[in-house]
């Protein structure tokens, strides 16, 4: 088993982008800002939000946080946003997820300016994946994509695993990952499968993999008779069990095969993050016309 680790490889992103902000700030006068919104307290995204703003810090991008109340009206939330979209001042805004009320979410979410959506998740940017005819596209037309599967293409780009041709398999469907994901895998011609909780035979769909990305969000579902020998695996899962934080992966299952596979933590997690600043730099470029 090798482990791609993407601490490393989402730490060098990081250092590049704070070269790339301290050149803009010395050129400009000027840096990027992201503004985030928790609604509620929720301890885990309390924890995401504090590690946002950290990471923010440590390359140079200023952020402003707002905290609104769990039961905040749909309304309010809204008022805020459509406030951060006419601020100057502002480049990216980031709506931390999941929402207490799951069912005000995307309406929230379409309030946010499609230039300032950090996360990649308005239907526009959403929307614009279904184009893609390859993910250059991406930076040619300055399309926020999602953060997460930005981050695995990248992992998997840098830790030098071939997509072309490859066969994926991506297990889960949502707006945040599976979907955004495979569309990415196909623009990078993967020949991919998109998989749920009502596919039949997933076991062997899983085995025809080259590439198993598994975003289901069920702790050590997928164990070695899932997994190709040879494949790479992802494991997006961030499950918080009483044995402590765990993956979608049975990683004590695979630790002898003939693998590549990410850790967690320390894998796609950071590279969630460093997708994050990226697009922050990317909104500021783009909305203040620099460079
Ligand atoms: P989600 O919205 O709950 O979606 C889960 C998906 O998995 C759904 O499409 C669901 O199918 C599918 N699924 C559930 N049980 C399944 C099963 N037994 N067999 C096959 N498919 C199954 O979750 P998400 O937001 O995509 O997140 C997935 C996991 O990734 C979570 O653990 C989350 O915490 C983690 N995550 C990590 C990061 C990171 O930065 N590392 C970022 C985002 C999310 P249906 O559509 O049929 O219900």
């Amino acid at each position: 088993m090798i482990l791609i680790d993407g601490k490393k490889i989402a730490s060098d992103i990081r250092n590049e982008i704070k070269d790339k902000v301290e050149q803009i700030r010395l050129a400009t006068n000027s840096s990027p800002c992201l503004a985030t919104i928790l609604v509620g307290d929720n301890p885990a995204s309390q924890t995401y939000i504090n590690s946002k703003i950290k990471a923010c810090q440590s390359c140079g991008i200023q952020s402003v946080h707002h905290n609104l109340k769990a039961n905040a009206p749909k309304e309010k939330i809204i008022s805020l946003i459509e406030e951060l979209n006419k601020n100057p001042d502002i480049d990216a805004i980031l709506l931390q997820l999941p929402f207490a009320d799951s069912s005000i979410e995307q309406e929230c979410i379409n309030a946010i300016a499609p230039a300032k959506d950090a996360d990649g998740l308005h239907p526009f940017n959403a929307g614009f994946l279904t184009l893609l005819k390859s993910q250059k596209e991406i930076s040619q037309k300055n399309i926020l994509a999602a953060c997460t599967p930005l981050g695995i293409i990248r992992l998997l780009q840098k830790s030098n695993i071939g997509i072309s041709g490859k066969t994926a398999v991506v297990v889960g469907r949502s707006n945040l990952v599976g979907k955004p994901l495979s569309l990415l895998l196909l623009a990078n011609d993967a020949t991919v499968i998109m998989t749920h909780s009502k596919t039949k035979n997933l076991k062997e769909i899983c085995k025809s993999a080259d590439i198993l990305i598994a975003a289901l969000g069920r702790a050590k579902f997928i164990n070695k008779d899932f997994i190709k020998d040879g494949a790479a695996v992802i494991d997006v899962g961030i499950n918080r069990t009483e044995q402590g934080l765990m993956g979608d992966v049975d990683f004590e299952s695979v630790q002898d095969m003939n693998i590549q596979i990410t850790p967690v933590p320390g894998g796609v997690g950071p590279m969630t993050i460093a997708m994050l600043l990226e697009n922050t730099l990317k909104a500021f470029i783009k909305n203040k016309r620099v460079l």
